[in-house]
């Protein structure tokens, strides 16, 4: 058959929402997997980030328990030798850091900040890890804090107690700068009363800084080997879409065009249903009014229809009718139109055709219902049909004019006697 405007509009809406689904869930599946593993990237930099601030914070009670042990003791007593030399700065705190024993060895004090300072040295040639003390009353000026350690002693000064931590990613190596307060207790009184502190004074801070360079690599793998897990998820996932997809769209076109069926056609007979016969015969007559090629029609009612009801029941009437639909659906030829108007009557819509060869269709139409017997079950019923024909002339102004003069045709039909056919036109 071919398709009615309404059907291709339908069609064509209904390839957008595939497509507009398509696009949807495509969508969706990118956008998902870019969330999780962009979710996974941060959640493994932070880990990394956590562990380094561990780290530094360790290195800190660390360096915080051997200041306070040099402290507690009152400095440490070293040998002098080549580049152990005196610390000029306790000198200016009123401390004198030089001693000869009576056996006639030379030390020297190391307070805490320069122990901390000599093991700060040697941290950093074994894993690159310094870590300083700071002060914004610094004794020694290479203690003096850099801009970000002010803010951070600033900070304190004000009472905030915690860390602050920092990355330089523009060094070589990148490093990780952590701090934490450093405040005043009694043990530091000794030598640092001269400044004006008091016990619980913010003295200054102690400072770690970590090389983060092989953090750095870590992170860059992982960023790689995400992007090519996500990239990996995406083609998957993507082609079990597109597979999923296709299919769905297979079985929605499937049920689409089986619906479309169902709704063209007749429920008992499986010919075209009274809606399709009257749209397509809207169709014919409408192009042959273009066309100027002839178009006819042939109403058929089968007679006495009522009778086999009441003497056989519903279920053989309908048998009947399913048996006498098929046998005139296979006399109209191909390109004709067949179909179920009315409880026992079909209309044939034969394009093409004139007055005398539509008399004739209505003719064999009749026949071949005739011919031989419905046979249902044990019973074979002799079944006879009338046909009224009419050809599509100047009166015609619509389809419903050609019907009503068709039915005037059956109907005279009917009145000669039943089993035969009449036409509405000169023949
Ligand atoms: P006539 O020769 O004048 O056409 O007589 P008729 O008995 O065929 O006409 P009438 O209009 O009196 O009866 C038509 C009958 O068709 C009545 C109705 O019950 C029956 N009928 C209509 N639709 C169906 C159907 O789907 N199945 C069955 N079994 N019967 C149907
Ligand atoms: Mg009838
Ligand atoms: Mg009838």
């Amino acid at each position: 058959m071919p398709k009615t405007t309404q059907e291709t509009g339908g069609r064509s809406g209904r390839a957008a929402g595939m497509n507009r689904f398509r696009v949807q869930t495509i969508a969706f599946i990118i956008l998902y997997t870019l969330i999780v593993y962009v979710a996974l990237f941060y959640q493994a930099q932070r880990l990394l980030n956590d562990s380094l601030r561990a780290q530094a914070e360790s290195y800190y009670k660390l360096v915080y328990h051997t200041r306070e042990w040099n402290a507690n003791h009152g400095g440490v007593w070293v040998f002098k030798a080549e580049g152990i030399d005196t610390n000029p700065y306790l000198e200016e705190l009123g401390v004198s850091a030089d001693l000869k024993t009576d056996s006639g060895a030379e030390l020297t004090l190391r307070n805490p900040a320069a122990m901390i300072d000599g093991i700060s040295d040697l941290t950093q040639q074994a894993s690159g890890v310094t870590f300083r003390m700071t002060s914004d009353k610094p004794i020694n000026p290479a203690n003096a804090p850099d801009a970000w350690e002010r803010e951070g002693l600033a900070r304190f000064s004000k009472g905030e107690t915690d860390f602050a931590e920092h990355f330089e990613r523009d060094l070589h190596p990148p490093v990780y700068r952590y701090m934490q307060p450093l405040s005043v207790e009694e043990s530091c009184l000794v030598c640092h009363a001269v400044q004006g502190y008091m016990v619980g004074d913010i003295r200054g801070a102690i400072v770690i800084t970590i090389p983060i360079d092989g953090m750095l690599d870590q992170l860059r793998n992982i960023r790689t080997l995400l992007f090519g897990l996500a990239i990996a998820t995406l083609a998957i996932s993507l082609t079990a879409a597109q597979y999923a997809l296709n299919r769905l769209e297979g079985r929605v076109k499937n049920a689409n065009a089986r619906l479309a069926r169902i709704a063209v056609t007749d429920d008992l007979t499986g010919v075209a249903n009274r809606r399709a016969t009257y749209a397509r015969l809207s169709d014919e007559f409408a192009r042959s009014k273009r066309t100027q090629q002839p178009l006819s029609v042939v109403l058929l009612d089968i007679d006495y229809f009522k009778r086999v009801n009441d003497s056989y029941g519903h279920g053989v009437g309908d048998s009947v009718l399913k048996e006498t639909s098929h046998r005139m659906q296979n006399t109209v030829r191909e390109y004709d139109v067949f179909g179920r108007v009315g409880g026992e009557e079909f209309l044939a819509i034969a394009p093409d055709t004139n007055a005398e060869d539509a008399l004739r269709l209505a003719e064999r139409l009749v026949r071949n219902v005739r011919v031989e017997p419905v046979i249902v079950g044990d019973v074979a019923l002799f079944v006879t049909a009338s046909a009224g024909s009419a050809t599509m002339g100047v009166e015609d102004e619509r389809p419903d004019d050609l019907i009503a003069r068709a039915d005037v045709a059956l109907y005279n039909a009917k009145r000669l006697g039943r089993d035969r056919a009449a036409s509405a036109d000169e023949t």
